[in-house]
C-alpha cells in the first residue's frame, strides 16, 4: 500500500520548493533563495512571526541517493511580548533547516515513517512543517526583552528601570516589621 497522501501541494506556493530543475543524481545541487510571506501561526502564543512578514529562505536542494537534502537557513521577524514586563518584543530569528524529503516509492519511503524522514511530493517539497518545527524549537517559551531584564515592581507595577534605585513601598506589614528590622541589622 503506498503511504502517500495524493498531491495537494501548489507548487507557485513560496514554501514549496520544485525540484523539477534538480537533476536526480547524487551530488546535483541547487539553490533557492526567496522570500515568502509568513503562514499563519508560525510559532508560539508568547512570541511569533507575524502572518505575512517575509521569511528570508537562503537554502540548498542536494539530490542524494534517495531523495533531496535540503539545508540552509530562514530568517524573519519575531513579534512578542516579554514574560517580565509585558514589553514588546521585536527581533529576529534565523533558524537552520536540514531535512532529507525521500523520493515517492524510494527504499527510505517504503521503510520510514514519515515524522522520520520527510516525503517529496512528485518533484515537490512541502518546506513549511520542518519550518514550523524550526522556529517553535528556536522561540523561547517564555520570551524576555533581554536577558536581565527585571521585571515590574509588584507593587505599583511600573518596570523598575523606570524607578529610582531606592524605590520602595514603605508601608510594611506590621507582621514583617520586626523581620525587617532583623534584616537590616544583618546588612
Ligand atoms: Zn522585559
Ligand atoms: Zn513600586
Amino acid at each position: 500500500m503506498p503511504k502517500h497522501t495524493p498531491s495537494t501541494l501548489n507548487p507557485r506556493s513560496p514554501l514549496v520548493l520544485d525540484t523539477r530543475e534538480l537533476p536526480r543524481r547524487p551530488g546535483a545541487l541547487r539553490t533557492v533563495e526567496r522570500v515568502s510571506p509568513a503562514p499563519a501561526d508560525l510559532g508560539g502564543e508568547m512570541i511569533s512571526v507575524p502572518e505575512g512578514a517575509g521569511l528570508d529562505l537562503d537554502l540548498r536542494l542536494e539530490s542524494v541517493s534517495e531523495g533531496v537534502l535540503v539545508s540552509g537557513t530562514v530568517t524573519g521577524p519575531v513579534r512578542g511580548e516579554c514574560g517580565r514586563c509585558l514589553r514588546e518584543i521585536d527581533d529576529s530569528l534565523t533558524v537552520r533547516i536540514q531535512e532529507l524529503y525521500a523520493y515517492e516509492n524510494s527504499t527510505t519511503d517504503t521503510t520510514t515513517d514519515e515524522d522520520e524522514v520527510g516525503r517529496m511530493q512528485g518533484d515537490l517539497i512541502d518546506l513549511e512543517p520542518a519550518l514550523r518545527d524550526a522556529v517553535v524549537l528556536a522561540l523561547p517559551t517564555n520570551p524576555l526583552c533581554r536577558e536581565d531584564c527585571p521585571g515590574l515592581c509588584p507593587e505599583c507595577g511600573v518596570h523598575w528601570d523606570d524607578l529610582p534605585a531606592d524605590h520602595s513601598h514603605e508601608q510594611i506589614d506590621p507582621r514583617w516589621a520586626g523581620l525587617s528590622q532583623l534584616n537590616r541589622k544583618e546588612e
